[in-house]
């Protein structure tokens, strides 16, 4: 179970400012457009929520 997630999206409300790290309790990473992912770049975070920036 991952317990420190790195992640650079700083415009997401769970990213913690400067540490390049999630906050929230848990995530949901699901595939890119409903395509199987093969790679990194086709999944995505569905917790993300922007930030008010
Ligand atoms: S919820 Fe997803 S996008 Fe937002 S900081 Fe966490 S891992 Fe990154």
């Amino acid at each position: 179970m991952a317990q420190d997630i790195l992640c650079e999206v700083s415009s997401c409300v769970h990213n913690i400012s400067n540490e390049n790290k999630c906050g929230a309790t848990q995530i949901y990473v699901v595939n890119h457009r409903d395509k199987n992912a093969s790679n990194s770049g086709e999944t995505d975070c569905k917790t993300f929520e922007p930030a008010d920036l």
